[in-house]
């Protein structure tokens, strides 16, 4: 989740990663053992299911600043595990049952490849294309190596994103910049823009809470997670900007690596509490999204087979990317 290498000095940049046995997810544990998902633990992501409990005290969070046009410059770089955008002072988070205010340092990616998803909480078991983050640490906090000591010293906002036809001009500022940050280690500044932009502004009062932790070394279980249920959309030539034009290896690498399916495997909740807002709806009215979608495709599979009287295959038939659970291991 976090790209804290280059705040936490004591590691490298390149001893972790998502596509090589010895130093992929499920290998972190050995060089960060608060990377073990041991029984007691409590790691993210989570799969969002119906286990989850309505709480009515969970209203809107206050996005402080997130509608302005900030002066200045932000950078967008990558850093071999995502594309992270740091952003500067000005905006902050509370409310929304947060113990305290948080001011926002960055947001970042994680994506899938050209045939899979790749968000990293799963939605009832089915995984978007893509996952933002936008992390913040507690305003009490100097810093992040001082947040990582506090039970509750980061709230990450994620958003679930998903691909359409229609491209999406909120992304622009980041789409054009990153061309320029296809290598690691490359950076790109970009003028600001109003944070709320990227958000699903019409349903921000429609999130699940739960506690976890940092979904990167060294999975610090530190982090109050607000995961918005309906996603943002950007086109398929957007997404696959990421999938097909960023790379986990410098410029200078004899053989260039295209950065994909980056994203940590799902962990088990273990008796922990995960809380639906008090308008959050796919998952808590008993019945849930996939399951109404499952309903309409049965109801026109039916009249199709009456007119035509031949069997009608659901493959094939309402499948947007988020349809599917390829790679929800
Ligand atoms: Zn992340």
């Amino acid at each position: 989740m976090l790209m804290l290498s280059m705040f936490l000095l004591a590691h490298g940049d390149d001893d972790f990663c998502y596509d090589e046995e010895h130093c992929d997810p499920y290998a972190w544990g050995d060089n960060y053992p608060s990377c073990h998902p041991l029984l007691d633990s409590h790691h993210s992501p989570i799969n969002l299911d119906h286990q989850l409990m309505k709480n009515d005290s969970l209203d809107s969070l206050n996005l402080e600043g997130f509608n302005l046009t900030h002066k200045g410059q932000w950078g967008l770089t990558n850093q071999g595990h995502s594309v992270v955008l740091e952003v500067g002072n000005g905006m902050q988070v509370s409310g929304g049952g947060l113990p305290g205010t948080y001011r926002t340092i960055q947001l970042h990616f994680h994506w899938g490849s050209v045939s899979s998803n790749g968000s990293e909480h799963t939605l009832d078991h089915l995984r978007f294309p893509m996952e933002m983050h936008i992390v913040n640490i507690k305003s009490t906090h100097p810093n992040l190596t001082s947040a990582l000591e506090d039970p509750t010293g980061i709230a990450v906002l994620g958003i679930f994103v998903d691909v359409t036809y229609l491209h999406n001009e909120n992304f622009q500022s980041i789409s054009s910049a990153l061309p320029s940050v296809a290598y690691k280690g490359q950076t790109k500044s970009i003028r600001p823009f109003p944070l709320v932009n990227l958000l699903p502004q019409n349903n921000l009062t429609q999130y699940y809470r739960y506690h976890g932790s940092l979904t990167t070394p060294p999975c610090s279980q530190v982090v109050l997670w607000t995961v918005y249920e309906v996603p943002v959309y950007i086109s398929w030539a957007q997404f696959e900007q990421f999938v097909s034009g960023i790379y986990s290896t410098e410029e200078e690498a004899a053989n260039h690596v295209l950065l994909h399916d980056n994203y940590r495997h799902i962990h088990p909740t273990y008796g922990r509490s995960v809380y639906a807002s008090k308008d959050a709806k796919l998952l808590t009215n008993g019945q849930n999204g996939s399951i109404k979608v499952l309903g309409l495709f049965m109801t026109l599979k039916i009249l199709w087979e009456k007119q035509l009287g031949k069997p009608l295959s659901s493959k094939g038939l309402f499948t947007p990317r988020t349809m599917t659970k390829k790679n929800a291991r």
